[in-house]
């Protein structure tokens, strides 16, 4: 890149910026938002942002600079010098910054913050001389050691910490705020020996090398291991990098009328429209988000200082004009002045997502579509997740042991564990974790993944744990100061009341409740209503649900059916929107009760007579259940699949259970051991399984059919509509579907004319294996529809067994280095292999048949982004198991959009 070509840094301050907010891929969301801010007139620091191709050539090239980027670096500090009327280090007027990451995506506290830059042994005495506050002036000198240590040099954080405590000790202060400033001199000396020991040179004196080295470490931070995988279990890609916020600092420690404070436009957790927020009294930002302090609540400021209150709640409602949405402030006040530090897009509860955007809608300040657009799909289900059985709490008369704040919503019982590690060994174990801590840090986000809740004893809304938890979707209740956690001990005191780690406790994210019992949870609001076991009236997430979802079918085009095999679970996915049945598997038919004996029968039969004697037993089974799924959907088109799996899944292998089959059969464990062997495959899931079995046995297949079309006949002459649509599984060549199709026709004509009646009916093919993917215009010629089996094609495709991948799937998805695959192929459609197949297949089909209709029943159909894939090749609908159907119409709204 030539000197003339990029620029890498953009000024913002004194109501004017060069970058707009527009630019976040270049300037970092941050730093976009600092400009836009500076642009409309808010009370914003001034500094200057370096962008993310920085970051990007430095990670590129080990550490070094573009070539002109030093110097633009001191031309903007130049600039930024002579705006403020201060110096970096100067021992009369002395400048300070804070050097802040932030990339396009917001990653809260996953990369390096600097704050006080600019403090050095004679800066400091400036300081104290300026601000008359000599306390205040050693104290960030203090801070700024510290973190410049421990962020960017990379002494350990507790060598710290075990200095000011020592101090402390011996002059024998309770709190940091009663060190004086002979204590902070002791302190600072005590510091410096520290770095000094652990790097092996002084604590840097110069504040452009100290800026410089700041710079460093927050490009490195891009590239730390808990950035890395926050991208990865945050699906964040992409981006280039991060950019480095250089701005001036203000003082939120400088005394009783300074303070700092985060806040939300609107409730993250709920998403009631009012402000929340909270602060603290002379503190600066860390102090708030590290839990530490446990803050106030936004609207007590308005006692302190009535004039700063009311400028901010003024800033709340502009930001929400400005941007369009619910924003995410950070301020600081220094002796009374009321400075913006930052605002973005909040991150919140689905709970949250869902009020915030229909409240906006009724406001008129956004569109439906706009509505539709943001609401993240991926987290949809969250709101079908269970909550605390309250029945139950009532029933054992069960009482809170003690509450803290409701950081993050949902139910949530579990085993108390006091280790982010521990938890992630104990969940692998397959039990149920509440990660209960003092606080949590950027560490413990595997522990916080895989458990069912997380609890704190300290720490506000906005710290770190009630942050992550909501963006988890992890019900969370945070700062529960009555808890003592010992974690030497592995205790947790509440008055009298002692819980050991490994002892159950519950959580209620809704209201702050802890419990230390185990609680049973059951199913949300909206499943509550859904199921009639609460009335609709009675819940306003279910009203803002409903409205929502309405948006959503406004502006969809694609269907969505359901994969459903019972009357109860067709009855549910109906009332969460299913227009129909993409896939009853009615080999979920077979198990349980007589059936299963009956199939056994037909499994084992010795020939034709014996094998017909079974189906006949079956036949009238499968009717009826036929006869009530078509009854439940009440007019829906249902897409019945023939039977499918290979038999020798029917089959017990244990020896009890042989016994006590032969028992039952009236026939010899050995004939059955037999038996068992002769069916026995080496690769059953490319076996005698699908349409073969069909073929080699077409009286299943007639048996099959003909429950179907009887059921439907019968449910007809109830005057209930019935769109029967049978489907031949696993065909890979046009003549297994021909064959198929020819015995099913005469079943067909047979029933119609044993019935005297007639029923319009379709019948298709799963596309399912290469080959019929690959010729699917021969199988279109006599196919009404095509149904896209991507399990079993994802599996034949690119060769991964379906219950066997997972052993090494796990490198090809997650590694830095390899990840060959971008998602799991079996989770998120392999657009590039399997989905090229699901749109060759579809042009070909159409080719022939334009009026073929096309839909998918793998395990995609409920996945956002592969549903987004599926409008774009023009597929009919997607088809999804019922509590996944909300996320596949809100997916499929999205993709139109
Ligand atoms: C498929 O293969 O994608 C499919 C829906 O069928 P099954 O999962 O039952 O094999
Ligand atoms: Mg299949």
């Amino acid at each position: 890149m030539s000197k003339t070509e990029t620029k890498y840094v953009y000024f913002f301050g004194d109501g004017k910026a060069e970058g707009t907010v527009k630019m976040k891929n270049l300037l970092g969301g941050k730093g976009a938002n600092l400009a836009d801010m500076t642009s409309i007139g808010l009370p914003v620091p001034p500094g200057f942002t370096i962008s993310t191709e920085a970051c990007a050539y430095y990670s590129k090239n080990n550490g070094e600079y573009p070539e002109e980027l030093k110097e633009e670096v001191l031309t903007h500090l130049h600039h930024l010098e002579e705006l403020m009327g201060a110096k970096l280090g100067d021992n009369e007027n002395p400048l300070l910054v804070s050097v802040r990451s932030g990339a396009a995506q917001s990653m809260p506290g996953m990369m390096d913050t600097v704050l006080n830059l600019g403090m050095t042994p004679t800066s400091v005495v400036a300081l104290a001389k300026k601000t008359n506050n000599e306390r205040f002036a050693w104290d960030s000198y203090r801070r700024f050691m510290q973190m410049f240590g421990d962020v960017v040099m990379g002494v350990p954080h507790d060598a710290f910490e075990h200095a000011l405590e020592s101090v402390k000790k011996e002059k024998n202060r309770k709190a940091d705020t009663d060190l004086d400033v002979d204590d902070l001199k002791e302190v600072i000396a005590r510091y410096r020996k520290i770095y000094h020991d652990v790097i092996g040179e002084d604590f840097p004196t110069d504040p452009v090398d100290q800026l410089f080295k700041s710079i460093n470490a927050v490009f490195g931070s891009w590239d730390n291991d808990r950035a890395k995988k926050y991208r990865i279990m945050n699906d964040i890609r992409g981006l280039l990098g991060t950019a480095v916020n250089v701005q001036t600092m203000v003082f939120g420690n400088m005394g009783a009328t300074s303070g700092t404070g985060v806040a939300f436009t609107r409730d993250p957790s709920t998403g009631d429209n009012h402000f929340y927020g909270e602060y603290l009294m002379n503190a600066q930002g860390e102090d708030v988000v590290a839990g530490i302090r446990t803050p106030q609540t936004i609207d007590t400021l308005r006692q302190v200082n009535e004039e700063v209150y009311n400028e901010l709640v003024a800033i709340r409602s502009r930001l929400e004009l400005h941007y369009k949405d619910m924003q995410d402030i950070e301020f600081t006040i220094q002796e009374g002045k009321l400075y913006m530090l930052q605002t973005r897009n909040g991150k919140r509860t689905i709970f949250s997502w869902l009020k915030s955007q229909v409240e906006m809608v009724e406001e008129g300040l956004i569109t439906k579509a706009t509505a539709v657009s943001r609401v993240p799909a991926g987290e949809f289900n969250k709101l079908f997740a269970p909550v605390l059985d309250g029945d139950a709490i009532v029933r054992n008369n069960l009482s809170v042991l003690t509450k803290g704040l409701n950081a993050s919503p949902g139910g949530a019982s579990g085993l108390a564990i006091f280790s982010a590690a521990k938890a992630e060994e104990i969940a692998a174990l397959g039990k149920p974790v509440v990660l209960t801590r003092i606080e949590t840090s950027p560490e413990d986000i595997g522990g916080m993944a895989v458990a069912k809740g997380v609890l704190t004893s300290r720490g506000g809304m906005t710290s770190h744990a009630a942050v992550v938890a909501r963006g988890m979707g992890v019900p969370c209740v945070s700062g529960a100061g009555d808890l003592e956690i010992d974690y030497a001990k592995g205790t947790m005191k509440i008055g009298d009341t002692i819980i050991k780690e490994g002892d159950f406790i519950s959580i209620d994210g809704f209201t702050g409740a802890v419990y230390g019992d185990k609680i049973d949870v059951k199913p949300s609001e909206i499943v509550q209503v859904l199921d009639g076991t609460m009335k609709e009236e009675d819940s306003t997430l279910f009203k803002d649900y409903n409205t929502f979802m309405s948006y959503v079918d406004e502006i969809r085009t694609m269907e969505v059916r359901t994969n459903a095999d019972t009357p109860t679970d067709v009855k549910m996915a109906v009332k969460l929107g299913a227009q129909g049945i993409g896939l009853c598997r009615t080999e979920h038919m077979f198990f349980g009760g007589q059936r299963i004996i009956s199939i056994r029968k037909m499994i084992l039969a010795n020939n034709l007579i014996e094998r017909e004697k079974a189906l006949s037993e079956l036949l009238p089974m499968q009717r009826s259940d036929f006869e009530e799924i078509f009854t439940a959907l009440n007019g829906l088109p249902a897409t019945v699949r023939l039977l499918d799996p290979p038999l020798h899944e029917f089959l017990p292998n244990d020896h009890t259970s042989r016994h006590e089959m032969a028992l039952q059969l009236g026939i010899s464990v050995e004939e059955i051991a037999h038996k068992t062997t002769l069916l026995h495959e080496f690769n059953p899931m490319l076996g005698f399984r699908g349409c073969r079995l069909a073929i080699v046995y077409p009286e299943i297949l007639r048996m099959q059919v003909r429950a179907i079309m009887e059921a439907a006949l019968n449910v007809k002459a109830k005057g209930i509509e019935v769109h029967p649509e049978i489907m031949i599984p696993l065909v890979g060549h046009y003549k297994e579907f021909d064959y198929t199709k020819k015995h099913a026709l005469s079943t067909i004509e047979a029933v119609f004319a044993e019935k005297g009646a007639t029923i319009e009916y379709k019948i298709g093919t799963m596309i399912e294996v290469p080959r019929a993917a690959i010729t699917a215009d021969e199988i279109a010629k006599n196919a009404e529809f095509f149904s896209f089996g991507t399990n079993d094609l994802t599996q034949m495709a690119c060769g991964f067994s379906r219950d066997d991948a997972a052993s090494f799937l796990g490198p090809y998805v997650q590694d830095v280095d390899k990840g060959f695959y971008e998602y799991d192929p079996f989770e998120t459609i392999d657009i590039d292999g399997v989905g090229k197949l699901v749109k060759m297949a579809s042009e070909l089909g159409r080719s022939v048949n334009p009026n073929l209709k096309i839909g998918i029943c793998g395990e995609h159909g409920g996945d956002p982004k592969s549903v987004a894939f599926f409008q774009k090749v023009g597929l009919n609908y997607v088809s999804c198991s019922p509590f996944r159907v909300p996320v596949a119409r809100l997916a499929a709204a999205q993709a139109v959009l």
